[in-house]
């Protein structure tokens, strides 16, 4: 599910306008719409390396390689995250 919205988002920002599901009319309409609601702060769900535990955090896309620490909700334990981004998606992300 996440990864069909990921797909249908990437092709809406990159000027598809190939896009089956809408004509071109809705589609001149709803992008501009799209990429307000999209923004550079992405949340991804990561995984702390110490506990195990699942959250989301804030990533911002307009920085295309970046690392920062946070604390885990969980356990408290500050660990690296090293995110790689192009603007409105995260492209990948380790913890450490
Ligand atoms: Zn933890």
């Amino acid at each position: 599910m996440l990864g069909n919205w990921r797909a249908l988002r990437k092709e809406i920002l990159s000027d598809n306008d190939s896009l089956g599901l809408l004509d071109r009319w809705t589609f001149r309409w709803i992008q501009p719409m799209i990429r307000i609601s999209i923004g550079v702060e992405v949340s991804e769900t990561i995984q702390c390396p110490f506990c195990g535990q699942a959250f989301e955090v804030m990533i911002d896309t307009s920085v295309a390689e970046q690392r920062f620490t946070t604390d885990c909700e969980v356990c408290c334990r500050p660990f690296e995250i090293i995110a790689q981004c192009e603007p409105g998606e995260v492209l990948s992300v380790e913890t450490r």
